[in-house]
């Protein structure tokens, strides 16, 4: 499976559909506007295994504000919603008021709906984004991709009942493995981040998640069998969220 990955900006998205096809990888296509929501969810009409999430990224949030109608117009055509958040680091502190409006906005926009399933930025903003959502995400299920908050704010998430999802990128670094080995094993999923996110120069591919196999029997110290069967069963209960729950 690969939980966040946005397929419409690699440069050639139909060979990453087609290659998906073949494996068999579950994939949530997130999208950084809602415009591209329409040709992004088009790409994966031949695709049962890819689900198209409505977005607005919280780095392009202050240019895009204006698309938030569109949001409401299509979000009743998803289960999923993503990417969404906040970004607090620098270079886009100086739009954090308008981030948290629009963010605030979908969130409201999809409880007044319920049972969405979100996958969430928070980069530098872990704290921001955790209190949006205890006070405004009752019946969605937050996703919290390439978390990298702190111990305190990764508990407080833990205890919102988050999920989290993890990628090749996040555990090159220490501190990405002391977080994956903290979230409870039935709140796991895989991501990739690709095309933006690259391993050395390499960029990364949904198949990429594959590799992650053995990374996760070593964390959770389990057999591989083991750790790909938690994370069989974590994928078919998150899609069970969002089809069932209200
Ligand atoms: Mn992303």
């Amino acid at each position: 499976m690969d939980f966040h990955c946005h397929i419409d900006l690699y440069s050639n998205p139909k060979d990453v559909i087609e290659r998906a096809k073949k494996e068999g990888t579950y994939i949530l296509s997130v999208t950084t506007t809602p415009k591209a929501f329409p040709g992004t969810k088009r790409l994966a009409h031949s695709a049962p295994r890819i689900r198209t999430a409505l977005g607005l990224h919280p780095q392009i949030a202050a240019d895009r504000i204006s698309e938030l109608k569109l949001f409401d117009l299509m979000v009743r055509e998803t289960d999923y919603v993503g990417e969404v958040g906040l970004d607090g680091s620098r270079e886009y502190r100086s739009s954090f008021e308008i981030q948290l409006q629009a963010f605030r906005y979908i969130l409201d926009s999809c409880e007044a709906i319920g049972g969405k399933v979100l996958s969430i930025h928070s980069r530098s903003a872990a704290t921001a984004v955790l209190e949006e959502l205890e006070t405004r995400a009752k019946s969605s299920t937050p996703i919290l991709h390439w978390f990298s908050g702190t111990q305190k704010e990764l508990q407080r998430a833990i205890s919102l009942d988050c999920w989290f999802s993890v990628g090749p990128a996040m555990l090159r670094s220490e501190k990405g493995i002391q977080i994956a080995r903290k979230v409870p094993r039935n709140r796991l999923l895989l991501e990739t981040d690709g095309p933006f996110a690259k391993l050395g120069k390499k960029v990364l591919f949904p198949e990429d998640t594959q590799k992650l196999i053995p990374q996760f029997s070593q964390i959770w110290n389990c057999s591989e069998a083991d750790a790909f069967g938690q994370l069989s069963l974590n994928l078919r209960s998150i899609g069970h969220i969002a089809k069932y729950r209200v």
